[in-house]
């Protein structure tokens, strides 16, 4: 048996409503409305808030400050979740360590692999710092 909430269909433990319908009662707010799903990436934060920055009503003050504060935070939210997985990908992949690391005894130095290799000295090091420990 699962119960769910009178006004959307998300599960209940108890009573009629789920806990956000719950919490808009308690508030006083209107309580017949949809709520927005839960687990939003951020990208889908930041359409949501750009559509509503669109939609907003230029004469409504109040409103249109909530949509831009809202938008600016959603955009630097998804900025900051970007900039995580964002980035260069990695001139040589982990695995490669061996090979590279055989190049680098064959050419004798770094200097002769990095220029063999056709990257700088400074990508190697890096690579041999990160992958070689
Ligand atoms: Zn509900």
């Amino acid at each position: 048996m699962s119960a769910t909430c009178a006004i959307c269909s998300r599960p209940i433990k108890w009573g009629e409503l789920c806990d956000g319908h719950k919490k808009r009662q308690q508030l006083g707010k209107v309580v017949h409305v949809e709520l927005r799903a839960a687990n939003r990436t951020p990208f889908q934060v930041l359409a949501d808030a750009a559509l509503t920055f669109a939609d907003a009503d230029s004469e409504d003050d109040q409103a249109y400050d909530r949509a831009a504060d809202n938008l600016g935070k959603a955009a630097l939210n998804y900025a900051r979740r970007w900039a995580k997985k964002g980035g260069r990908p990695p001139r040589f992949p982990a695995e490669h360590y061996a090979k590279v690391l055989a190049a680098v005894q064959e050419a004798g130095s770094i200097r002769a692999a990095a220029k063999r290799l056709e990257v700088g000295r400074s990508t190697l090091h890096r690579y041999i710092a990160r992958c070689g420990s």
